[in-house]
């Protein structure tokens, strides 16, 4: 699946040790006729062992992700490494120069156009290279996504449901064994281009997050995101180091389809349950008000079953059709 790419690294990433660098993406416009994107890239070399791809900002909105690779870039050790780690900590850069979900030089979602294109845009031609170059030699890929501005998690660790039962179970217990607060199997709305199928169709192990978002974090969401790098580097037995203990035995739980709820109407959103507490059937999520219309009742959104709540719509405005809340319901660890 290896393929020739428009997209170049300026570092060796066969080589023993340490090395940083840039992905370049050919991008000749107005303001730089021979210009590039230029996309940071490390690479740590250890003793034999597998090869781990972790990335964060496919969208650019998503903070845990990227400081957390940052963070685990400059710690790790090729002394104490079995394998080889590749890490990009922005593979959507541009997006999050601007703070943006998508990339704001196409408009294109890179969590929706993989395996992407060799002669396409700059989103696409990242994807290209991503998919052909980066998941090509991976044993192992990690793709660290949060809620982003307009969406808030129970910080979580990911999988999907996987017609392939092994997998399946090497990803449980590799979700569970990240010591996230919540473990849990995701049911994807719109799978098409995501890196999630891309790299699940051809049989790697594969894990993804939703490690909070509102646009921002938090202390404790980073040291979830931390612990869950280190523990899972432990548990694959890459990292000749202690996994870090965790405070609580993870929850294992998964999105029903009935889960999700989607708001039918705009205007100002009014949350009604906290991130995580148990909801029944029937119980007010949260309401919308009707700010220009001073004579209208507000619309209460109910829960449409048992479990507990596991995202909502962030900001205050809400739109027709955007996600008002995705349940959660636990589902047994055996
Ligand atoms: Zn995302």
């Amino acid at each position: 699946m290896s393929e020739n790419s428009r997209v170049s690294c300026t570092i060796d990433l066969d080589a023993a040790g340490k090395h940083a660098g840039y992905l370049n993406v050919p991008w000749s416009r107005d303001d730089s006729a021979w210009g590039a994107i230029r996309i940071p890239i490390h690479v740590v070399r250890g003793g034999d062992g597998p090869t781990m791809l972790f990335t964060a900002a496919n969208h650019g909105d998503e903070y845990e992700g990227p400081i957390a690779l940052l963070k685990l870039a400059r710690k790790l050790d090729p002394a104490r490494l079995k394998g080889r780690v590749i890490l990009l900590p922005t593979m959507d850069h541009p997006a999050v120069q601007a703070g943006t979900r998508v990339s704001p030089i196409d408009g294109i979602n890179m969590n929706r156009c993989f395996p992407g294109r060799r002669d396409g845009t700059p989103t696409l031609m990242m994807a290209h290279y991503v998919y052909h170059q980066l998941v090509a030699p991976a044993d192992i890929v990690v793709d660290l996504h949060s809620g982003g501005k307009t969406l808030d998690f129970v910080p979580s660790v990911v999988m999907h449901e996987l017609d392939d039962t092994a997998l399946m179970e090497r990803t449980k217990t590799a979700i569970l064994a990240m010591g996230a607060p919540l473990a849990l199997v995701l049911k994807e709305l719109d799978t098409a281009g995501m890196l999630d199928s891309a790299v699940e169709e051809l049989g790697k192990l594969f894990v993804t997050t939703e490690l909070g978002g509102g646009g921002s974090t938090t202390p404790e969401r980073i040291a979830i995101t931390e612990r869950g790098l280190h523990n899972l580097l432990c548990h694959l037995g890459m990292l000749d180091e202690a996994p870090q203990a965790v405070p609580s035995p993870p929850r294992f739980a998964y999105t029903p389809e009935d889960g999700f709820v989607v708001s039918d109407d705009a205007g100002l959103f009014e949350p009604l349950v906290e991130l995580g507490a148990p909801v029944e059937a029937g119980q007010p999520l949260g309401c919308v008000h009707f700010f220009e219309e001073i004579d209208r009742e507000p619309r209460t959104y109910m829960a449409p079953r048992d479990g507990f709540l596991y995202a909502r719509h962030f900001p205050g405005l809400i739109k027709r059709g955007d996600c008002l809340a995705v349940l959660g319901a636990d589902r047994d660890q055996g």
